[in-house]
């Protein structure tokens, strides 16, 4: 067997972001239809829209690197969605709940961002100079997302905790 280059790992990573984002996109959804706020509902159902132009992007960048595209099992991200569904379960008739979907999709956002910062890195190292700016195209949505995130999490201390609301008032 030949010896493994940066190549090949840039096409295992992005194998593996490809299955994520796959993934990513049956479950969000799920969260949408699980979400009490309707802040929350909309956040999750535009980047349902985002993830499925984040996964055209990747079909691209395998096309430019002459690969079908094609996913490699990704245990992070199943571990992190698994996550998220013993959240709905175990919080869905509870204020908190909006808090945990958000905490878990904060967590899908973050393994995102750290992929595809990496993937940038590699794609200008290895000379892909279009996937680059794929890549940065998604991991601006990430982020993006991400801060929406937050945002809904600092509105949501009120109404999930409203002792706290009680103590800020
Ligand atoms: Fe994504
Ligand atoms: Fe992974
Ligand atoms: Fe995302």
């Amino acid at each position: 067997m030949a010896e493994k280059t940066l190549n090949d790992l840039f096409l295992d990573t992005l194998k593996d972001i490809f299955y994520a984002e796959k993934q990513i996109l049956k479950t969000l959804p799920k969260m949408a239809r699980a979400a009490k706020s309707e802040e929350g509902k909309a956040a999750f159902l535009k980047h349902k829209d985002e993830t499925e132009g984040q996964i055209e992007r990747l079909q691209q960048v395998f096309e430019m690197i002459g690969k079908p595209a094609r996913g490699k099992t990704c245990e992070a991200i199943q571990g992190i969605i698994a996550e998220g569904e013993e959240i709905i379960d175990e919080f869905k008739d509870s204020v908190a709940l909006d808090a945990g979907l958000i905490s878990s999709a904060q967590a899908v956002e973050h393994y995102e961002i750290a992929r595809y910062g990496t993937l940038k890195s590699w794609a200008t190292q290895l000379g892909y100079k279009d996937a680059v700016a794929l890549f940065d195209a998604n991991l601006q949505e990430e982020l993006a997302t991400d801060k929406l995130l937050t945002k809904l999490t600092k509105l949501g201390e009120t109404q999930a905790n409203p002792k706290g609301a009680k103590k800020a008032a």
